[in-house]
C-alpha cells in the first residue's frame, strides 16, 4: 500500500477536510486506501463508492462509536502495522492533532503536520505566523503527513469505484480507557456556519456593536448566514458559535462576504477554502486582499446600507 487516507466523520459524513485529504493523497501518485473507524464507517464507504481509490477499509467496533483518542491512536497504529503504508495521510483537524502525535511516538513515524503544497519529494508548511515557507522532508520509510484546509480540491477526485475490507481489532478497557459521548455542539439553533453556501463575515472595522445589525440584514438580503472574527466574538458582540478560523468553524462557502476583516492568518486558515471571496476594507493593503476574488477598498458602514438598499430594490 501507498498511501493510507484515515477520514474523519463530521456530523455522520465525510468531512470535508478527508475529501480534501484523498485528493492530497492522489497527488503522491501510487495507490490510495483509506480508512473509515466508528459507527458512520459504512455510510462513509457508501459516500466514497464513486470514487477511484484502492480499498476502504472500515473498523467498527463498540469502543469507538464515536471519537476517542485511546480507540484510535490503537487502531490506527495497528492497521498501520498491518499494512505498512508508506504514507499516512489525514486532514489537519483538531482531532487530527489529538490522536496523531500518539500514532507517530508509538511507532516511531515523522508527522509533519499543516502541509500546505507538495514540492517533489518535500513537503511545504507555513512557519512564523504564516510569513516564510518550509520545505520538509523525511529519510524515513514511512512518513505521517496532515494537509491544511484547502490545500487541494476535492473537485479534482476522479470517478471510479473500490473494494471494500471490514478489519477486526481488538479492543479493550484497558486500552480505551475513556467513554466519548456524542460530539459536543454549541447550541447553535439552526446556525451550521460549515454547509453555509454564503457567509456574511464581520471583522473588527464594523467598529461597534451598534453596527452588527447590518451584518445580519445583508444577510438576510442575501440569504445568507452571519459569521465573525474572534475580536468581535471576545468583544461579546456576536455569539462564539459564529467564529471562524483556527479556533472557530472552518468553512467553505460558495460566497465569503467579509466586512472590515483584516486576513489575518488565523482566520484566513478557517475560510479560505471559499469558492469566491468578496472583501470591504477601508485598507488598499489588507492582506484578505491576497486572497480575494472582488476587492472592495471603502467604509463598510458606508457601503454595506446603500449595498442593502440596492438588493432590496432589485
Ligand atoms: C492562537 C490564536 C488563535 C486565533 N484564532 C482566531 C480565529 O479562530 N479567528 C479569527 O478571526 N482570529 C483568530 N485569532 C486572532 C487573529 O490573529 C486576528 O487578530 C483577528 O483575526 C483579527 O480580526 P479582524 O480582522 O476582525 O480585526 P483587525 O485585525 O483589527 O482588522 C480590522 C480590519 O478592518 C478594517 N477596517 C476598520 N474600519 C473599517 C471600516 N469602517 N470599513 C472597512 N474596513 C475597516 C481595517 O483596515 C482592518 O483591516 C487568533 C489569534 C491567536 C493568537
Amino acid at each position: 500500500m501507498d498511501t493510507l487516507v484515515v477520514l474523519e466523520s463530521s456530523r455522520g459524513s465525510l468531512h470535508r477536510l478527508s475529501k480534501e485529504a484523498i485528493a492530497g493523497a492522489k497527488s503522491l501518485g501510487g495507490t490510495v486506501s483509506v480508512l473509515t473507524i466508528g459507527k458512520d464507517a459504512d455510510s462513509i464507504a457508501q459516500e466514497l463508492s464513486g470514487v477511484q481509490l484502492d480499498e476502504i477499509l472500515i473498523v467498527k467496533n463498540e469502543y469507538v462509536e464515536s471519537y476517542n483518542a485511546d480507540g484510535y491512536a490503537e487502531i490506527v497504529s495497528q492497521v498501520i502495522q498491518s499494512e505498512s503504508p508508506k504514507n499516512i495521510v489525514l486532514g489537519h483537524t483538531y482531532q487530527t492533532r489529538d490522536f496523531v502525535p500518539r500514532v507517530s511516538a508509538r511507532l516511531d513515524i515523522p508527522f509533519i503536520p499543516d502541509i500546505i503544497s507538495l514540492s517533489e519529494s518535500s513537503f511545504v508548511k507555513q512557519v512564523l505566523n504564516a510569513k516564510l515557507n518550509a520545505s520538509i522532508s523525511s529519510t524515513n520509510d514511512q512518513v505521517i503527513l496532515s494537509f491544511q484546509s484547502a490545500a487541494f480540491s476535492d473537485e479534482s477526485l476522479e470517478a471510479g469505484g473500490s473494494e471494500v475490507r471490514l478489519l477486526n481489532i481488538n479492543l479493550d478497557s484497558t486500552i480505551v480507557r475513556s467513554k466519548s459521548e456524542d460530539p459536543f455542539q454549541e447550541e447553535a439553533g439552526d446556525v451550521d456556519l460549515e454547509s453555509a453556501e454564503i457567509l456574511v463575515s464581520v471583522g473588527r472595522g464594523i467598529e461597534k456593536e451598534e453596527n452588527i445589525p447590518i451584518a445580519f440584514e445583508l444577510a438576510k438580503v442575501l440569504n445568507a448566514e452571519v459569521s465573525a472574527s474572534r475580536p468581535v466574538v471576545d468583544a461579546g458582540w456576536i455569539d462564539s458559535f459564529r467564529q471562524v478560523g483556527s479556533s472557530g468553524s472552518n468553512v467553505a462557502p460558495k460566497l465569503y462576504f467579509s466586512l472590515g476583516v483584516s486576513g489575518a492568518i488565523q482566520h484566513v486558515v478557517g475560510m479560505k477554502g471559499s469558492k469566491s471571496i468578496l472583501a470591504i476594507n477601508k485598507d488598499p493593503d489588507a492582506p484578505i486582499f491576497e486572497i480575494a476574488d472582488y476587492a472592495v477598498i471603502g467604509d463598510v458602514l458606508e457601503i454595506v446600507p446603500k449595498l442593502i438598499e440596492a438588493l432590496e430594490n432589485s
